[in-house]
This record gives structure tokens, C-alpha cells and sequence, in this order.
């Protein structure tokens, strides 16, 4: 799983107003995700299932 940093980078996603983070192939608003096995929280895109690690 990339993370938030790496997914900005590679154009994936962005962050938008409010500091709210988009799937811009969806151009859908990730949602918080809690996972307990993973470090950090998981950002999800509600539209294509990707997710992204915010550390
Ligand atoms: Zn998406």
C-alpha cells in the first residue's frame, strides 16, 4: 500500500479544500478507515477501493 506522500506524488490523489484528500480518477473524497493491523490510518477511495496510508 503506497502511502498519502507517495500518492500525491504519483498524481493519484490530491489533497482539496479543507485539507480533505480525492481519488482523482474517481474525483470521489477518501474516507478514514481503521485498520489494526496497519500503522497510521488507511485512507480509502469509497468509488475504486484503493487505499492509501496517512502516517
Ligand atoms: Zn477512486
Amino acid at each position: 500500500m503506497d502511502t498519502v506522500r507517495e500518492g500525491i506524488r504519483a498524481g493519484d490523489i490530491e489533497r482539496g479544500r479543507f485539507d480533505r484528500l480525492i481519488c482523482l480518477a474517481c474525483n470521489m473524497e477518501l474516507s478514514m478507515q481503521d485498520d489494526p493491523e496497519v500503522v497510521g490510518t488507511i485512507m480509502a477511495c469509497p468509488s475504486c477501493e484503493t487505499r492509501w496510508r496517512d502516517l
